[in-house]
């Protein structure tokens, strides 16, 4: 054991991790990747194989973060990366309509019914973002209904996730978003219809949407009630209001046509990111056509960008989906399963009280013994079991990712060499869950 309350150290990249302190805030581009939530040194990854990444120490790790749900066929498929290097070679970035982005945006019409018009933009923040724009714009309403514990991307208005109960006003969760960006928005606890019926109720014709995670994982995976987004669905109609599925995490990841293909509620807007950007940056948000056509220029609702439908990334995500049959979806739902059973398995052995939770082939641990319905369910959890978890797989070669809010993400490429060395180091990990104290 060293010195430190981790396995091991990673000299390299704490080097690198220095040096990224020193310029930019936090040593890191995105919160989540600074290991805050766990400790010790982020690993700064220089390559990715499959299902394999290695680190700039010469550490390998099979990856169950697939870069938060990107990497769907792993790291470098050859069919991906020959997509994006023709690409590239024809010109990186033109400014002017492109043929690859009308066939993405025409996969993903095919793929998903409800997606009558689709926009791309470049993050899921960016097509969250527009679909809020868009239903404030059509319905001529201000307000938006949104769950504790759902991230939409780092939206001014949608960094509200204070305050529960009925209709309860938020705070802004963090300074810089002002009271009036985000006194716009309602919070409600996740699985509640009853609070969402209430906030209809007081606030007549006031309330613009509902925008929902279609199966929320950024609270680690909390599957919706059956019924509850047909009841969004039926509470926005029967109110005025458009129903909003958030199936950036979800989308053609959860099935081919997301999760609209597993529960088949129809939404009105939908936004996707994530899988259909082959790792690339690339999102959209679409829905129905009478709504899509108030988007400039058809309509008066401002919205564009630079880089969207970018060349190299429509290429990225169109070979990607082209190669997501019902094959490939078979494959990634067979390597979860496998890998929750050997989870639930150790765990269990050692006796650890814990909820493994699932969405189709998204899963998350719950170091809890209740069922996690919500956000205030998924804070009650022993984290501090989750810590002791994460550092003993990540020093045997497992990246999970470093919270215990999080989904966990398979590929394709999820082999038997990666489930062995899972299976490898779940014991040991088990035992130091069960071990960890407060
Ligand atoms: N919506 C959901 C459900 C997400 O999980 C995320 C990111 O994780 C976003 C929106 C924001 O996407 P991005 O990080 O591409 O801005």
């Amino acid at each position: 054991m060293s010195e430190t309350p981790y396995p091991y150290e990673a000299p390299a990249s704490q080097a690198l991790f220095d040096r990224a302190s020193a310029v930019t805030p936090g040593g890191v581009n995105s919160p989540v990747r600074a290991f805050r939530a766990v400790g010790g040194t982020p690993r700064f990854m220089v390559s990715g194989k499959g299902a394999h990444l290695t680190d700039a120490d010469g550490r390998e790790y099979v990856d169950l973060v697939c870069s938060w749900g990107p990497m769907i066929l792993g790291h470098a498929h050859p069919e991906v990366i020959a997509a994006v290097q023709e690409a590239v070679a024809r010109g990186t970035s033109f400014g002017t309509p492109g043929e690859g982005e009308v066939a993405l945006a025409e996969e993903i019409v095919a793929r998903v019914a409800p997606v009558e018009q689709v926009r791309l933009v470049s993050s899921g923040t960016e097509a969250t973002m527009s679909a809020i724009r868009l239903a404030r714009g059509f319905t001529r309403r201000a307000k938006v209904i949104k769950f504790a514990g759902c991230y939409h991307g780092h939206v001014d208005s949608l960094l509200a996730a204070a305050g529960s109960g009925v209709a309860t006003f938020a705070l802004p969760d963090t300074p810089g978003v002002t009271g009036a960006q985000a006194g716009d928005t309602i919070v409600l606890p996740y699985n509640d219809l009853e609070a969402v019926q209430e906030a209809f109720h007081r606030h007549p014709g006031e309330i613009a949407c509902v925008i929902t995670e279609a199966s929320p994982g950024n609270m680690g995976v909390v599957p919706p009630d059956p019924g509850f987004n047909q009841g969004l669905r039926d509470a926005c109609h029967k109110n005025g209001a458009l129903y909003i599925s958030d199936e950036v995490m979800t989308g053609f990841r959860t099935s081919r046509s997301g999760w609209y293909g597993v529960d088949g509620v129809t939404p009105d807007l939908m936004t996707f990111g994530k899988v259909m950007g082959g790792g690339f940056p690339a999102a959209a948000f679409g829905g129905r056509a009478d709504v899509m056509a108030h988007l400039a220029p058809a309509g008066p609702v401002y919205q564009a960008g630079t880089l969207s439908g970018n060349p190299v990334a429509t290429a990225a995500g169109l070979a990607q989906l082209r190669l997501l049959d019902d094959a490939a979806y078979e494959k990634v739902n067979a390597v979860s399963t496998q890998i929750q059973s050997l989870v639930t398995e150790a765990l269990s052995k050692e006796g650890v009280a814990h909820r493994l939770q699932t969405a189709s082939n998204m899963f998350s641990v719950f170091f809890t013994d209740r069922q996690v319905r919500n956000y205030e369910d998924a804070k009650r959890q022993e984290s501090f079991r989750f810590t002791a978890f994460f550092h003993s797989l990540l020093s045997n070669g497992v990246y999970l990712p470093p919270s215990s809010f999080e989904s966990w993400f398979v590929s394709t490429a999820h082999d038997e060499r990666a489930i062995q060395k899972i299976a490898d180091a779940l014991p040991a990990a088990a035992r130091a869950a069960a071990e960890a104290t407060a």
